[in-house]
């Protein structure tokens, strides 16, 4: 069974070895564990605040995000994986992000009819940006959208949610900015004073401010250049621009944080990076994981469902990089979750197979995890070795097969924690009777 393919068949030339893609990451074991638990984490929080589940495809009509996010931003302009559609020339792209998506079936399937929605999304996205720690191609957003509501009160509650989450997962470490974009008559008067101040430095300006001097000015605020920080730190503040209207549900959305405890700080230059929003907007950052400490963004965005199509209705949302938090959860020292097997089963001759492998069907079912040795194909090796892997599983029991305890119709269960190896023998005909004795204590 160990011949490789090229002794079977000689024709075959050594395949050359393939390797993924730039950015793009497999998730394996023992990491995939804290995915799975975080997952699991995010699942039981959400149904508490009664937000559910959508699953939706990862390949848009490009028109989707080009409408959706905006000409001029980041993602349009150079991030997006865009391809045509060889059978049949559609314009396609790979999900950037996944609140267009969502907007897109909300309208589609006419979800808002019976009224607002709450809803939540994981999943991988797709951005060409140069890779580094916490920026990847290919990387996995959990997002929370709540459509259909225009009041302060669901901006609040999804800052809460995003809060709430932080504790579960038990992080240290974020803190809060908050902004408000106000509505488009607002940043238009602002936008013709912002672009008058960055005119007059136009000598410290960078090429990209430059180009969306007058595209997208907004987006100049939140430049990383060094030398462009006292221009910007000067700039007029889209807040002192705001009308009643939206200064009101600003100070709703601050209320109902300061009732209950949420600390965080006002950023008159937090803008994010997509057209869409307006009002309120958030980004949940930390200072432990370098440049890329944004964890969570998000915002009002209560034009983007007209602009898909649909008939106009409020809406705001976050989404989290969920490589971003798990890299703060291990920065913090976070144990992987135990995913040790109960029980490992050695089977000392390939005849006693089928009876070993009845038993650890009915202990599965009883809920105790248990890991079988595995052969060869030519027989299932020594005792030695197999009491070796049994060890390197971080089983606690293991479970030996041995012909003579079989005749008798019994299994041996041999501790592998105690350093003398317990032993006792149970019988095969009452497995459910003893299965419970054989799980860990959680
Ligand atoms: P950044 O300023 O770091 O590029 P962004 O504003 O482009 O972030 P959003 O589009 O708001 O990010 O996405 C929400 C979250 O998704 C971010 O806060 C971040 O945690 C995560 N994220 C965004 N881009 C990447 C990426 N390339 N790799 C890993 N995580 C990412
Ligand atoms: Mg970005």
């Amino acid at each position: 069974m160990s011949e490789s393919l090229k002794e079977n068949n000689p024709k075959i030339a050594k395949a050359q070895k393939l390797v993924g893609v730039k950015g793009m990451n497999d998730i394996l074991p023992p990491d995939s564990a804290r995915w799975e638990w975080l997952e699991g984490q995010v699942r039981a929080l959400m149904a508490r605040y009664a937000y559910r589940n959508v699953r939706l495809p990862i390949v848009e009509p490009t028109a989707l995000f080009v409408r959706g996010l905006g000409e001029v931003t980041d993602i349009v302009e150079k991030e997006m994986y865009s391809f045509e559609d060889r059978l049949n020339g559609e314009q396609l792209t790979l999900r950037p992000e996944g609140t267009a998506g969502l907007v897109r079936s909300v309208v589609e399937h006419n979800l808002l009819y019976e009224g607002g929605k709450r809803l939540y999304y994981m999943g991988p996205m797709f951005r060409h940006e140069r890779p580094q720690r916490g920026r990847y191609r290919q990387f996995h957003q959990i997002g929370a959208e709540v459509l259909g509501f225009g009041g302060a009160e669901v901006d609040a509650e999804l800052i809460l949610l995003a809060n709430d989450l932080w504790r579960v997962l038990g992080l240290k470490d974020v803190r809060l900015e908050i902004n408000s974009l106000g509505q488009p008559v607002e940043r238009q008067a602002h936008r013709a004073a912002l672009i008058a101040h960055l005119e007059k430095h136009s000598d410290v300006l960078d090429e990209e401010a430059k180009r969306r001097l007058h595209s997208n000015p907004l987006r100049i605020l939140d430049t990383k250049n060094p030398a462009m920080q006292s221009v910007v730190e000067s700039a007029p503040r889209l807040l002192d621009f705001l009308g009643e209207a939206s200064l009101a549900h600003f100070n709703a959305v601050k209320a109902i944080l300061d009732a209950n405890g949420v600390t965080y700080s006002i950023n008159p230059r937090l803008v994010r990076g997509m057209d869409y929003y307006n009002l309120t907007v958030f980004e949940f950052i930390t200072t432990s994981l370098g440049s890329q400490g944004t964890i969570c963004g998000g915002g009002r965005y209560d034009y983007l469902i007209e602009q898909v199509g649909g008939k106009p209705a409020p809406a705001v949302g976050w989404a989290l990089g969920v490589e971003r938090v798990l890299e703060l959860i291990k920065e913090q020292g976070e144990p992987l979750p135990d995913l040790t097997p109960d029980v490992y089963a050695i089977i000392p001759e390939t005849a006693a197979l089928p009876v070993a492998m009845l038993v650890l069907q009915t202990l599965r079912a009883c809920g105790v995890s248990a890991q079988m040795h595995a052969g060869s194909g030519e027989g299932m090796g020594s005792m030695k070795s197999q009491f070796k892997k049994a060890d390197v599983s971080g089983a606690r029991f293991a479970l030996v097969f041995g012909a003579q305890e079989l005749a008798q119709g019994h299994v041996a269960v041999k501790s592998l924690r105690d350093g003398e190896g317990a032993q006792r023998n149970e019988p095969l005909n009452t497995v459910a009777a003893w299965a419970h004795s054989l799980q860990s204590a959680f």
